[in-house]
């Protein structure tokens, strides 16, 4: 068989990338070596968060056009403001549909609050998230409960209270600490060491101690409209123990981001995938892309560690290996490398150059805008030469820097719905 469409690596990239293509009725097949950078993410997508000076930005919009007198060479330039917004609309879309609503404020950032209670912008974000506009859902001077499960070490809400304390948003409101205890999953009855969030989560997911759970949140919480917990309500089925514990409370129920593993990540990643598979993507999961088999400037196939010397054979191929923590960048003592293709990576040479000296900068560190070096339309450049039928997107792109820019998960899905476009469009 030969596909339309060959996506190498299966992050928030390569997936949107995905769906898109079978949408446009590509045969599409996603090649992914495992895990992604989504089991680490807030399960948020980050469009354009600060502003030139680092300050934080309500207009992600704003930020982007700015970026043509600063950076040319951004994926947000060369994908446009358009495709942007067609972008982040298919993939609310999508999602929508699959039963996940993500809240959005139009042009604007949301923001939501981390679990060390600071504000952090933000552009599409998923409905249980605590954000400023959660705290209408209750009068202005109810009290707001930072409830924990009993055992769960990734949070601490002391913390979290601290830093609200100092926003003019809590000012008027009493904050309402308090612990979930199970008598099943008291110390005794449980292995210590692995009460994590994912554990937390499965416990939510088999909906058995809901109606103790609820009973519980009552007593604690006091005379609290507004509930926050840990991100750990449930995985497949979050959206029907949210709501029953709404209901069996009676109260508004708000999650906060937590440590890795991060279930509202992993809930974004597993519904993508289902996704793509009911709309007939084939997707192998754990298979790594080892080489390609070029002829000149055109890519005819793939080897991966089990294809075999022919290889999986496409008419387009999209490099959606992410950045160093997926593999897809790799650093050197003085030079930094694309492992699958060796495609031109843009970096600078000076090895000393490559992070700024104190680990909290304000202006970034450089590294962060290493990545492959393309044309305007995203296709992967090798030894200088622009390849034919070779596209790239995601975090493995060089020129923009996720962190300091606060664009992680807006540019993996604008570029991963670009390639899709430009894709289809010469197929
Ligand atoms: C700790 C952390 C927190 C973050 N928080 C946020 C956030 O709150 N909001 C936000 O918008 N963004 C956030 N980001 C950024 C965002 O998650 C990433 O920018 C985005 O998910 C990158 O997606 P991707 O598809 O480009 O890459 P990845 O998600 O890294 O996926 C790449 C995939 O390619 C596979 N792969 C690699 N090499 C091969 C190969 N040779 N063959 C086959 N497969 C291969 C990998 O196994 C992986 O599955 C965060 C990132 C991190 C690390």
């Amino acid at each position: 068989m030969i596909y339309d469409c060959v996506i190498i690596g299966g992050g928030l990239a390569g997936l949107t990338c995905g769906i898109s293509s079978l949408r446009k009725g590509m045969t599409t097949l996603i090649l992914s070596n495992g895990m992604n950078a989504l089991h680490f993410s807030s399960g948020s997508v980050d469009l354009m968060g600060f502003d030139s000076s680092e300050k934080i930005s309500k207009s992600p919009f704003n930020e982007i056009s700015n970026l043509n007198e600063t950076n040319n060479n951004h994926p947000y330039i060369k994908a446009g403001e358009t495709k942007i917004i067609q972008a982040m609309d298919f993939f609310t879309r999508e999602l929508e549909q699959s039963g996940m609503r993500l809240k959005s404020k139009g042009k604007e950032n949301l923001f939501h609050f981390t679990n060390l209670g600071v504000l952090k912008p933000t552009y599409l974000s998923q409905e249980s998230s605590f954000d400023t506009d959660s705290l209408n859902s209750a009068d202005g001077e109810s009290p707001v409960a930072l409830l924990n499960f009993s055992g769960f070490r990734d949070y601490f809400p002391q913390l979290a209270a601290a830093n609200l304390k100092k926003s003019r948003l809590f000012r008027k409101r009493d904050l309402i600490m308090g612990e979930i205890c199970l008598e099943q999953f008291d110390e005794k009855g449980r292995n210590y060491n692995e009460f994590r969030s994912i554990d937390i989560a499965r416990i939510f997911n088999t909906e058995r101690y809901l109606n103790k759970i609820a009973q519980k949140i009552c007593e604690i919480s006091g005379k609290a409209q507004i509930i926050t917990l840990p991100s750990f309500l449930g995985i497949d089925n979050f959206e029907r123990v949210h709501r029953k514990l709404e209901e069996l409370t009676g109260k508004k129920i708000y999650e906060l981001p937590t440590l890795p593993p991060s279930i509202p990540g992993l809930r974004m990643d597993s519904r993508l995938k289902g996704i793509f598979i009911n709309a007939g993507g084939h997707l192998v999961s754990s298979d790594r892309v080892k080489a390609g088999l070029f002829r000149g400037k055109r890519l005819n196939a793939v080897v991966t560690e089990n294809s075999g010397p022919d290889g999986i054979r496409g008419k387009n191929f999209l490099l959606a290996t992410g950045s160093f923590l997926s593999g897809g960048l790799v650093s050197e003592y003085k030079k930094i490398t694309e492992p699958v293709f060796n495609t031109d990576v843009f970096f600078t040479p000076e090895r000393t150059s490559w992070n700024s000296e104190s680990f909290f900068t304000e202006t970034g560190h450089p590294f962060m805008k290493f990545g492959v070096e393309t044309t305007d339309d995203f296709r992967a450049i090798i030894e200088n030469s622009e390849m034919e039928n070779l596209y790239c997107a995601g975090s493995v792109l060089g020129h923009y820097d996720p962190v300091r820019e606060g664009s992680g998960g807006g540019v993996a899905v604008t570029t991963g719905y670009a390639c899709a476009e430009i894709m289809a469009g010469r197929c």
